[in-house]
């Protein structure tokens, strides 16, 4: 069999993301995750395809194969629990954990991955919100950009977990379990009154990677 690369492996990773969060795993969702062109999505789709890792039906939607899933919950889990050793035994910043993890993961061996697993005791999501139990489907919720003003919400989880869009939602004061109300939101940024005090404000942009729990207030 043909041996995984890592851009395979990649896109598998954000397959999975989408499929965690129930939605429909296509080229061009993955494409707007990864944040790259739909021709390079499609080329890399047909890869994935090629190599007996992913199945697409007459409607173009994507399917795990037995051992694409497998790839992609075992690269999802080895990830997600190095990030989780990264915050909790070394303290590094969540914000920044996701780069570093890339750097250092592919290289462990399965003893020092199975140790960092025991070091971060039960912890069961990555430091954005993600189930160390690669494929578990998470809770359903929405994005903050589709909140309306007025709703209560509770941060659960940074779906796009790179520095670049981690940074600006961290100096605002965002971070996973936070609890706020939605004090306006039009189509440049969203501004939130958070319960512990003060104000955050992100861009609509980076409001769209943020999956809230919400209850509407009423009046
Ligand atoms: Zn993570």
């Amino acid at each position: 069999m043909a041996k995984v690369t890592a851009g395979e492996v990649d896109y598998l990773m954000a397959l999975l993301q989408l499929e965690e969060a129930g939605r429909d795993m296509t080229a061009a969702n993955v494409a707007r995750e990864l944040s790259v062109s739909a021709p390079t999505v499609h080329e890399m789709v047909r890869r994935l395809e090629g190599d007996g890792l992913i199945e697409r039906d007459a409607r173009k939607r994507i399917a795990f194969t037995a051992r694409g899933g497998e790839i992609a919950r075992e690269a999802a889990s080895r990830h997600r629990i190095v990030e989780r050793f990264l915050t909790d035994v070394l303290h590094i910043p969540w914000h920044r954990v996701h780069s570093e993890a890339e750097k250092i993961e592919r290289t462990l061996s399965d003893e020092v991955a199975e140790r960092m697993r025991a070091a971060i005791g039960n912890a069961t999501t990555c430091p954005h919100g993600h189930p160390i139990e690669a494929g578990a489907r998470v809770r359903c919720a929405t994005r903050l950009n589709e909140v309306e003003p007025g709703t209560r919400v509770t941060v659960l989880r940074f779906e796009d977990e790179r520095d670049a869009t981690l940074t600006p939602i961290a100096d605002a004061g965002l971070r996973r379990g936070i609890a706020a109300t939605v004090a306006t939101s039009d189509e440049d940024q969203v501004v939130l009154r958070l319960d512990d005090g003060g104000d955050a404000t992100v861009g609509v942009d980076q409001a769209g990677t943020i999956t809230v729990w919400s209850t509407p207030t009423g009046d």
